[in-house]
């Protein structure tokens, strides 16, 4: 791709209302814009660090077994009474209207309802189940505290995937596979997330897990042990058997022991980037979702479900991988792995194209910046704002030899050309 051709209006300021990191550097680059509070518009640059954290995403839920579906955001009143839930409209932020007809339909906010009624699209045996369906789709939420960025949105990107069991030890051997796939994923976003324990609210009697990425720009509060991996989300430590301290909730405590292994529980500021539920039988008994088991007795399926905010966790990723320069994106969801750029004003346009050609040949995604008329402090300083992994330089200084700088850790080397192409193919290889 060639700078002068792509879509992407940088800006050098944006407006006050912009409060958040991941929203202020994301509209200075030009890969995203906001249309009102809780909206966000990808645009080119944008979309494709989206459309790879889709599918890393996608892949990990193939190999768990996941069938894609796409159900549709427009829903009819009906289906949400068959649980109860179009009573909670209000407390559960659907979008909901009437249409030209006068029928009463919402916008979806969750898909457990559309995603019961076409798994009882055909009567079960035992011998279907278990399986796995999934989405990456649209929700729309009528959020109080809606933000500008991508962290909590009035329309934003799920990948909500629901399973169907036997019996609950199908269910517990499933969402503990989905919890490893889960780790997967953000291992390959480079976006380290905390399995943190949650309240199963109103869906199980249980606790459930949430992915918790560490970050001041988080909304949530969880608690951590300094000594043992355990880490509870603050919504549940109230009925959580603290040791050894104050009660959960007393103000001004000290600190509390761990249920586990009595280390020190401190607290730290957490997005939600996903979570996971048992859901059993609350939605397969309303919507009557049986299957025949081998004696000829009819049973409900045992239900989990699974969340990954995908817009959110590329604002995750934003919040915890920025400098004071811009933005830093891991090789895994970079729009382009590398950013060449041209210095000479034209002299060293051979080995531009070279450099190109080779590095496109080996499944390289390269970002070329040899715009004449654009000065040499104008085009570094986007490079770092747009944060690509690899940053490649050809200047009158570099003679023969280009100079690689990685926009991470800031090494920068003068290389000959086969070694720096060599270098950047050795590097995505890992994250392919
Ligand atoms: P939260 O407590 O942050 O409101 P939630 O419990 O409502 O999240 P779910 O309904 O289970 O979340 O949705 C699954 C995932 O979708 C969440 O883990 C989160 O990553 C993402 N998500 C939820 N609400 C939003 C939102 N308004 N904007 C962006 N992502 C969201
Ligand atoms: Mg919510």
């Amino acid at each position: 791709m060639q700078r002068d051709k792509l879509f992407v209006p940088t800006r050098r300021e944006v407006g006050a209302e912009l409060t958040s990191k991941n929203a202020e550097l994301l509209v200075r680059a030009g890969f995203t814009r906001p249309l009102m509070a809780g909206v966000m518009q990808m645009l080119p640059m944008g979309l494709r660090v989206q459309r790879k954290v889709e599918q890393i995403i996608r892949d990990e839920m193939n190999r768990v077994g996941g069938q894609e579906v796409l159900l549709s955001s427009l829903q009819p009143k009906e289906l949400w009474q068959t649980a109860g839930r179009w009573e909670d409209l209000t407390k559960d932020v659907m979008y909901h209207f009437k249409d030209g007809s006068g029928r009463e339909v919402g916008l979806g906010m969750s898909h457990e309802e559309p995603m019961v009624s076409i798994a009882g699209e055909k009567p079960l045996s035992y011998k279907d189940l278990p399986f796995a369906l999934y989405q990456i789709a649209t929700k729309f939420r009528d959020e109080p505290r809606a933000k500008a960025g991508l962290l909590r949105g009035r329309e934003f990107l799920m990948k909500d995937l629901y399973s169907f069991h036997a019996n609950t030890e199908d269910l517990n051997k499933y969402y503990d596979e989905v919890a490893e796939a889960y780790r997967t994923v953000y291992k390959r976003l480079d976006l380290p997330a905390v399995y943190t324990i949650s309240s199963g609210g109103v869906f199980t009697t249980e606790y459930s897990h949430e992915f918790q990425t560490l970050t001041d720009a988080g909304e949530d509060t969880i608690y951590l042990c300094n000594k043992c991996q355990l880490a509870v989300n603050d919504e549940v430590i109230a009925d959580f058997p603290a040791v050894g301290g104050s009660p959960a909730g007393s103000a001004g405590g000290g600190p509390w022991g761990c249920p586990e292994c009595h280390g020190e529980l401190e607290t730290a500021k957490a997005i939600e980037v996903g979570n996971i539920f048992k859901l059993g039988t609350k939605y397969s008994k309303p919507f009557n979702l049986t299957y025949t088991d081998a004696d000829g007795q009819s049973k409900l399926v045992e239900m989990g479900c699974y969340g990954i905010g995908v817009t959110r966790t590329m604002g995750a990723i934003v919040e915890t991988h920025n400098d004071d320069r811009g933005l830093i994106w891991p090789i895994s969801v970079a729009p382009y792995h590398a950013h060449l750029l041209d210095l000479t004003r034209g002299e060293g346009a051979d080995r531009v194209r070279e450099i190109q050609s080779q590095l496109e040949q080996a499944g390289v995604e390269v970002l070329v910046d040899d715009r004449p008329d654009v000065s040499a402090g104008e085009k570094l300083t986007e490079a770092d704002l747009f944060g690509l992994p690899f940053r490649l330089v050809i200047s009158a200084k570099t003679g023969e030899n280009v100079e690689l700088k990685e926009r991470a850790s800031g090494e920068v080397e003068l290389l000959s050309i086969p070694a720096a192409v060599a270098r950047i193919i050795e590097a995505i290889k890992f994250t392919q």
